[in-house]
């Protein structure tokens, strides 16, 4: 493969410049991070799944308005993204208390919430991404009162979205979070959603056992990752092709 330019490298992806300008490769790596990574292992297949998972829900949003930053998956561990100017918060929608909101509020995990909750994290590694109220954001720059309008108006469109597609397959969308994108055409400024969305980003509970099935089981060591990933997508039939046709049989011409 040619040597490309990497521009970042994260926790779990690098990105490459793209082939066009205004364009990113997103490379997925196998590699698993929790609390603020002290906790780190190398999940093999993760990558996988987690590039087929984002290409599934970005699709989805996509086809029913929802704008992201999503072109194309170009192989089993990178797809083709539009750059995007990434607004350096962590935008988290609440369906059922768990994580840190329960912690924090002394709730039992999986209280169900009165309605969605949208709250914002200032992406900041060394601080710990805490917590930050509407007008911090505003009064620092990050985001303008209109921005975080359109924030909450796209955060909720997302929750309604990924609800359905897990309640179809049986599972909870308990939490989740998304990172939003600028794209600017000339002086026009679009948001989009960006970044990615799969188990790593989400908390996603087996409606009838309450079986967990994201990055919980890494974090709080309940099992194999990667079969917990498998299984969503396995549920959504989005199992990379090699997997899938593994047992089909085949059509003798
Ligand atoms: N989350 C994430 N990245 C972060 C922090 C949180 O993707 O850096 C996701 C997390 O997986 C969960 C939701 O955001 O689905 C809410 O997380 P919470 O605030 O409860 O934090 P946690 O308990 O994961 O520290």
């Amino acid at each position: 493969m040619a040597r490309r330019k990497k521009i970042y490298e994260g926790k779990a992806k690098i990105l490459y410049e793209g082939p066009e300008p205004g364009t990113i490769v997103q490379y997925f790596k196998d590699d698993a991070t929790a609390f603020n990574a002290q906790k780190k292992a190398v999940i093999e297949g993760k990558g996988v799944l987690n590039n087929r998972l984002s290409e599934f829900f970005m699709t989805g949003l996509a086809a029913i308005g929802v704008p992201t930053h999503f072109i194309k998956r170009l192989n089993m561990r990178e797809q083709l993204v539009r750059q995007v100017e990434i607004i350096p918060l962590e935008v988290i929608v609440r369906n059922f208390a768990a994580g840190s909101m329960a912690k924090r509020l002394g709730m039992e995990e999986g209280t169900q919430l009165p309605r969605p909750i949208v709250e914002f994290s200032y992406k900041n590694d060394a601080l710990g991404d805490p917590l930050v109220p509407e007008e911090y954001i505003v009064a620092f720059g990050w985001a303008s009162q209109q921005d975080l309008d359109d924030i909450v108006a796209i955060a909720l469109r997302v929750n309604d979205f990924l609800s359905g597609v897990m309640h179809g397959v049986g599972i909870r969308l308990v939490d989740f979070k998304i990172e939003i994108g600028r794209i600017w055409d000339n002086d026009y400024m679009r948001l989009v959603v960006a970044d990615e969305i799969s188990p790593d980003s989400c908390r996603l509970w087996d409606i009838e056992t309450g079986q967990k099935l994201d990055k919980d089981v890494f974090r709080q060591d309940l099992g194999n990752l990667t079969d917990a990933y498998t299984e969503v997508a396995r549920r959504l039939g989005v199992l990379p092709s090699n997997v899938t046709h593994a047992h089909k049989p085949k059509l003798i011409n």
